[in-house]
Order: C-alpha cells, then sequence, then structure tokens
C-alpha cells in the first residue's frame, strides 16, 4: 500500500516539475513513507532519518519529508524527536504536498494530518516508480473500519472508502496497453469494497478481469469476514482471476479471536478455507499469524499451530505481538506475555509454516504451471522469474522469452520458496490457471 501510494506522491510531484533520483546525494527533497504498523517498522524508519542527517549536513537546503501512518501517528511530536524533519504529511493529504514544500522552503516546519472520508486519489494517475514493467498495483479503497485491538491502521489511515469503479478500469486497461500484464488490486480490506451505484468487490473484480483475457488480476488483503461465496464463483468463472487467496487469520485459537476482535470464529474461518477448497480447487492459501498477544496461553498457541496444520498454507506472514499507542489492545488489555514467550512461539511457527511450505512446493514437482515471466533472475542472468496464478515464484531458462511473455513450465525442482522447472511451450493466450496433469 504504501509503494502504490509513493507512486501517487511521485505523480504529484513530477507535476510540479519535480523528478526522481537513484543518488540521494543528488536529491533537494528526500520523502519517507513509513508505516506503524509494528514498532520495529517505526524503528526502521527512525534508523532511515538518521542516515538522511548526513545528506542535510552536506546540504543545508535539503528538504525532509516523514509520509504516511508515522506522520499520522506522530504529527508534530515526531518533528520534536527528529529535528532534521521539514515536513509532516499524512496518508489523505498528499495533494497539499507542493504547498507544503514551498512553507518547508521558507524555513518554517510544514505540517498536514487532516483524514478525509472521501479522499482516493481517483484521478491521480500513479508514476510507476521502480517497476518491473509486468506488474502493477490498483489502490481500490483506502482505510479501514474493523478495529482489531491489536491494530493502528484504523486511527493512521482513517475512514473506509472506495474509489470508482470506472477510474479503476480505465486505469487496469491503461496498464494493459502500456504492456503489463497483472494488476494486483489494492485495499486493506478489498472485499468490503463497495461503491455508491451498488457494486461490491466480486462485481469489480468481474469487470477488471474482462478488460483482458491477458491480463492476470490479483488482490490483497481479503478479511475472512467478508470472503463471499459470490466472490469465489467470480474468481472461478475468470481463469484470469489468479489461484491465490491471502486470508489473514491472526490466531487458531476462539479466545484470542475475540479479544483481537476479529468477528469470526475458527469454526467460520474453517469453512471459508473449506469454501475456497471446493470452489476453487488448487487454490493457493495464505495468512497472517501473530505470535503473543495480550494474554495468549500455550493452549491458544497450540490452537494456531493447529490450525496452521490443518490449512496447510502455502505461505504466512508471521509477526509477534507488538503494543501499539491508543489501540484497544492498548488501552484494555496487558501486553503480558514474556518477550522471550513470544519469540519462541514465534520461532515455533516459522518452523512449522517453512515445513508447510516446503511440502507445498514440494508437491508441484512434476506438474505444469502456466507463469507470467517478470524478470531475469537475481541469481542468473541466464534464468527468467515469474509466477504462476497461486503467487508462487517459477524459475527457468531464459532462451528467447521476455519478461511479459506467458509459459508453460513444468516444475522440476524445488525449495520452500521457490520453483524451478523447464518450458513446456510458449502461451500466446487462453489461460490455464490450474496445474496441468
Ligand atoms: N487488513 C489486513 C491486515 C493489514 S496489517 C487484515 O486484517 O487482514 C498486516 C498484518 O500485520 C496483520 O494481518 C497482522 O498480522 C499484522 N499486525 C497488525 N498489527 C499488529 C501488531 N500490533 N503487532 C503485530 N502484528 C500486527
Ligand atoms: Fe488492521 Fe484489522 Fe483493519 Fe486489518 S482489518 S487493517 S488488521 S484493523
Amino acid at each position: 500500500m504504501n509503494f502504490s501510494d509513493s507512486q501517487i506522491v511521485g505523480s504529484i510531484m513530477t507535476d510540479h516539475d519535480f523528478e526522481t533520483t537513484d543518488n540521494l546525494a543528488d536529491a533537494d527533497l528526500i520523502f519517507v513513507n513509513t508505516c506503524s504498523i509494528r514498532d520495529n517498522a517505526e524503528k526502521r524508519v527512525r534508523a532511515r532519518l538518521q542516515e538522511f542527517k548526513r545528506y542535510k549536513k552536506q546540504k543545508p537546503g535539503l528538504i525532509i519529508g516523514v509520509l504516511g501512518c508515522m506522520a499520522e501517528r506522530l504529527k508534530e511530536q515526531l518533528i520534536e524527536e527528529e529535528k532534521m524533519v521539514d515536513v509532516i504529511v499524512g496518508p489523505d493529504a498528499y495533494r497539499d504536498l507542493p504547498r507544503l514544500l514551498s512553507v518547508a522552503e521558507s524555513g518554517q516546519k510544514a505540517i498536514n494530518v487532516i483524514l478525509s472520508a472521501d479522499e482516493t486519489y481517483a484521478d491521480i494517475n500513479p508514476v510507476r516508480l521502480d517497476n518491473n514493467g509486468v506488474s502493477a498495483f490498483i489502490s481500490i479503497m483506502r482505510g479501514c473500519e474493523n478495529f482489531c485491538s491489536y491494530c493502528v491502521v484504523p486511527y493512521t489511515r482513517g475512514r473506509e472508502r472506495s474509489r470508482d469503479p470506472q477510474t479503476i478500469v480505465r486505469e487496469a486497461e491503461e496498464l494493459f496497453s502500456e504492456g503489463y500484464r497483472e494488476v494486483t488490486l489494492l485495499g486493506q480490506n478489498v472485499n468490503s469494497y463497495k461503491w455508491d451505484d451498488g457494486t461490491g468487490f466480486a462485481q469489480l473484480l468481474e469487470r477488471v478481469a474482462k478488460v483482458n483475457p491477458l491480463l492476470r488480476v490479483r488482490f490483497a488483503t481479503s478479511h475472512p469476514k467478508d470472503l463471499t461465496d459470490e466472490l469465489l464463483h467470480t474468481m472461478a468463472a475468470y481463469p484470469n482471476i489468479c489461484r491465490s487467496i491471502h486470508l489473514p487469520v491472526q490466531s487458531g485459537s476462539d479466545r484470542m479471536l475475540k479479544l483481537m476482535n476479529r468477528k469470526y470464529t475458527r469454526e467460520w474461518y474453517r469453512q471459508r478455507i473449506e469454501a475456497i477448497r471446493q470452489i476453487l480447487p488448487g487454490c493457493a492459501i495464505s495468512t497472517d499469524i501473530i505470535a503473543g498477544f495480550c494474554t495468549e496461553t500455550e493452549e491458544d498457541h497450540q490452537d494456531t499451530l493447529e490450525m496452521m496444520r490443518w490449512a496447510g498454507y502455502d505461505y504466512a506472514f508471521m509477526f509477534k505481538y507488538s503494543e501499539r499507542p491508543d489501540t484497544l489492545a492498548h488501552k484494555r488489555y496487558k501486553d503480558d506475555v514474556p518477550d522471550e514467550v513470544k519469540s519462541r512461539r514465534l520461532q515455533e511457527i516459522i518452523e512449522l509454516q517453512q515445513e508447510l511450505s516446503f511440502r507445498s512446493n514440494h508437491a508441484d514437482i512434476g506438474k505444469t504451471f502456466e507463469v507470467l515471466a517478470e524478470s531475469v533472475s537475481k541469481k542468473s542472468g541466464s534464468e527468467l522469474s515469474g509466477r504462476n496464478s497461486q503467487n508462487k515464484v517459477v524459475v527457468f531458462a531464459r532462451e528467447n522469452f521476455k519478461p511479459g511473455d506467458y509459459v508453460q513450465v513444468r516444475i522440476t525442482s524445488c525449495t520452500p520458496a521457490t520453483l524451478r522447472g523447464k518450458v513446456v511451450k510458449e502461451l500466446h493466450n487462453g489461460h490455464n490457471p490450474g496445474a496441468l496433469k
């Protein structure tokens, strides 16, 4: 989401005659787009700011701006704590950047952290920074009102609001005509997308899938409570909607889920996974897990491990609980699981997931997948790297293929993170989202 937002900022700045540089020493202006989701994320931003101090010493006119969730959360306090920061801009105030910059150029500190009920940046054409030219993000909704008790997002990103479907479809069409072959629809909770004319997420997904059968469509992230059968049937009807669903479970314990305010039970979640398996056979399922949330017992932790084994996740993002100021958990519950217990539980979760990921990849050996080539492999110039519909990275010999090509690859070996295979044949059109036997 921040990456996508940075592209919007890039567009606003380009319209005001700025250009981007890869070299920090050349910059007259440095923006850092920040995340507050865990304390670690904020610590990394602080370390980054220290690095920028050096450039400011060399070039006193250099303006440093902090954008995004940390700006929104800390406001003026951030300028008091980090004196070299000149501009503080919350996630809904990027249109105000040119004005804020002129304030900063006059030597004053500039702040805008006003959250909006309707800003979606719908009419801004993102500048595709640092991009492979094949896959792109399209932001479809912003904010979150779910108030999971551990989460800072509803406070830093504000009200939930959806973007006009016409502007989304237009963006997808433009990307396709520029040569892009994959779009990822982005939002904190994409399946609560709702536009005034009644368009819901399933309908939006269908409209984007219809842009062109050669345009792959992905989405992230979906909240289990809003994963409807209608959405799964829409996915089943369009082979170019990728067979991969990120469905954060957070915990396998009913007691934890209730304390977390996730609004579903373990049983409900299991039924959603069963629906995916039934309606979309071969669909990859991934998740997010938090270890050591307030009052979590060994038994709760075992419930999480058990859920992971049952679901057999293809991959997962796993975190230690990090208390965030002003959230419901911070106000109501005690962060009482000792750090070493959190670390040990997280380690057990990570080790189990490595086993599950390896098992999932191993089961793909011998199958043939349609792969969209994305880039020359980082490790070897003679190989291409792409992904299959299930979002797994597949590496294969480059030959005469180029990023943007669809190829059929038979899997010959794997690591826990990557599949490797041989091209069986080039594919010009038509899709085969599942594996060919
Ligand atoms: N909207 C998405 C998640 C966005 S945040 C959803 O609800 O599914 C991404 C992930 O960060 C969350 O799924 C959660 O696992 C993790 N996370 C959020 N707040 C956290 C916290 N305070 N401590 C640790 N992990 C957290
Ligand atoms: Fe945070 Fe919950 Fe909203 Fe996800 S749904 S962004 S975890 S409050």
